[in-house]
């Protein structure tokens, strides 16, 4: 399954990709980071659909179209905020399993992550990490999706290499995560 994800470093934006998937707030209304940036190079139609979609909980996931991004659509999900119990790390799974899911309702071939909740949200970078590769591994491993491509793109050259280091460390094993 390791075949099927790939990282790269750069910017979510630019990306040409069926689906990008946006760490939004639940207002679904804009925000900084990778959400101000993703608003910013769709353009405001992008916050005129958002508007309609009344919100999105926090684990959950919504789409909408990509307007003047090179991506088709973006799914909008909500990250938790990091407290550091353990409800953190299921609500950070639900995030990366029910975009997967939207994209595959949506008959969506390649997908690129961000790293949800890691900047504002507070993740630590290596433990979301985690939690983001195995989730989509385990996801692809059921064979029914129809995404075949998963990109998770990073900001920072630290955390690319957090991600190469980690997917090179459970592409050997048969059960990794
Ligand atoms: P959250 O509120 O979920 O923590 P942020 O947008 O603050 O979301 O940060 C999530 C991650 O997205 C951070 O690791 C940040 O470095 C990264 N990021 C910010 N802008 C971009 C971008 N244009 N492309 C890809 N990643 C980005």
């Amino acid at each position: 399954m390791t075949d099927m994800m790939e990282i790269m470093q750069g910017d979510i934006t630019k990306l040409d990709v069926d689906a990008i998937v946006n760490a939004a707030n639940r207002s679904l209304l804009g925000g900084g980071g990778v959400d101000g940036a993703i608003h910013r190079a769709a353009g405001p139609e992008l916050l005129e659909e958002c508007r309609k979609l009344g919100g999105c909980n926090t684990g959950e996931a919504k789409i909408t179209k990509g307007y003047n991004l090179k991506a088709g659509h973006v799914i909008h999900t909500v990250g938790p905020v990091y407290s550091g119990k353990a409800e953190d790390s299921g609500l950070l799974s639900q995030c990366y399993f029910n975009s997967l899911q939207l994209a595959s309702q949506n008959s969506l071939k390649s997908i690129a992550f961000p790293a949800i909740s890691c900047g504002v949200y507070g993740y630590p970078i290596k433990e979301a990490c985690k939690i983001a590769i195995c989730t989509v591994r385990k996801y692809l491993e059921d064979g029914k999706s129809s995404v075949t491509r998963v990109i998770f793109i990073l900001f920072s050259s630290k955390d690319y290499n957090i991600y190469e280091k980690y997917l090179e460390e459970i592409s050997g094993r048969l059960r990794g995560c």
